[in-house]
């Protein structure tokens, strides 16, 4: 069968991007088993003939209603697949849906018949939201960097801005690329309503919610910048820890040197 891909260099250009960040969140050992996810709309690369693909799949309820995603296609992860997997057949491990026009349900239309992520309502939730915002935004990512789970096992840094703060004085880079902090979320049962919510609600603040002991959830302008914001913010939970496991409580840049560089660079914060 031919492939969504074949003759489409944006959406494969696209597709190519989730497939590398997929690896890169395996190698980080961030994405143990089938641990992780990634949506990413990709409508802005969808032609009329994918438009008229016919369904490979039944009408799947997504069990919400979405009315800003009439129209919209994603790439969804699978369910139960791997990052490591994904990383080298993204096809095989994920599939391209059409949200129908009742925005309450999709089918599959690529390549394969690979059901979405269990987590595809609260992604989803996330798109329309940033649609309805004006949002340029098209992709979220889920998982688990180890650094900046263990760093949410202790009930200090979870006050709002606490990580945020200590993150930033670590290395100036993270301000400036992580440049809206990191929103925290605290411990809510996986896949339930109740960590959607919450996940939307800080979304609105932050580019990345940690989730207490748990993991972290992105947003970006594609799946690069998502990875690249936890990326930055990982890179500075190594810093700490690393001078921790020295025998010392690091310094970090001092509210001058952290001030001053919202100056020169212009940040939001
Ligand atoms: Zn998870």
């Amino acid at each position: 069968m031919k492939s969504i891909l074949e003759g489409r260099p944006a959406l494969a250009a696209e597709v190519e991007k989730i497939a590398e960040v997929a690896g890169y969140l395996w190698q980080n050992g961030w994405a143990e088993r089938n641990g992780g996810n990634i949506t990413v709309n990709v409508t802005a690369h969808v032609d009329d003939e994918i438009r008229t693909m016919p369904a490979i799949s039944e009408v799947k309820q997504i069990g919400v209603t979405l009315p800003q995603l009439k129209g919209c296609y994603f790439y969804c992860k699978g369910t139960g697949k791997r990052m490591r997997d994904l990383a080298r057949r993204p096809m095989d491990n994920g599939s391209v849906i059409r949200i129908l026009d009742d925005c309450a349900s999709y089918v599959i239309i690529a390549d394969n018949a690979v059901m979405p992520t269990s987590e595809l309502p609260s992604h989803l939730t996330v798109h329309a939201n940033l649609i309805e915002s004006g949002s340029p935004y098209t992709a979220t990512v889920h998982t688990h960097p180890i650094e900046l789970v263990a760093m949410s096992h202790k009930r200090e840094f979870l006050g709002k801005d606490v990580l945020t703060k200590i993150l930033w004085s670590m290395i100036p880079e993270t301000k400036a690329f992580c440049p809206l902090g990191l929103g925290i979320v605290p411990y809510t049962l996986p896949g339930s309503n109740e960590l959607a919510d919450a996940t939307l609600k800080e979304l609105q603040d932050y580019d990345v919610v940690l989730w207490e002991k748990h993991g972290v959830f992105a947003k970006g302008l594609d799946v690069m910048d998502a990875f690249d914001q936890i990326d930055v913010l990982s890179k500075s939970a190594k810093i700490y820890i690393n001078a921790k496991c020295m025998g010392y409580e690091p310094e970090g840049m001092s509210d001058g040197q952290m001030a001053e560089m919202t100056k020169a660079f212009n940040l939001p914060r």
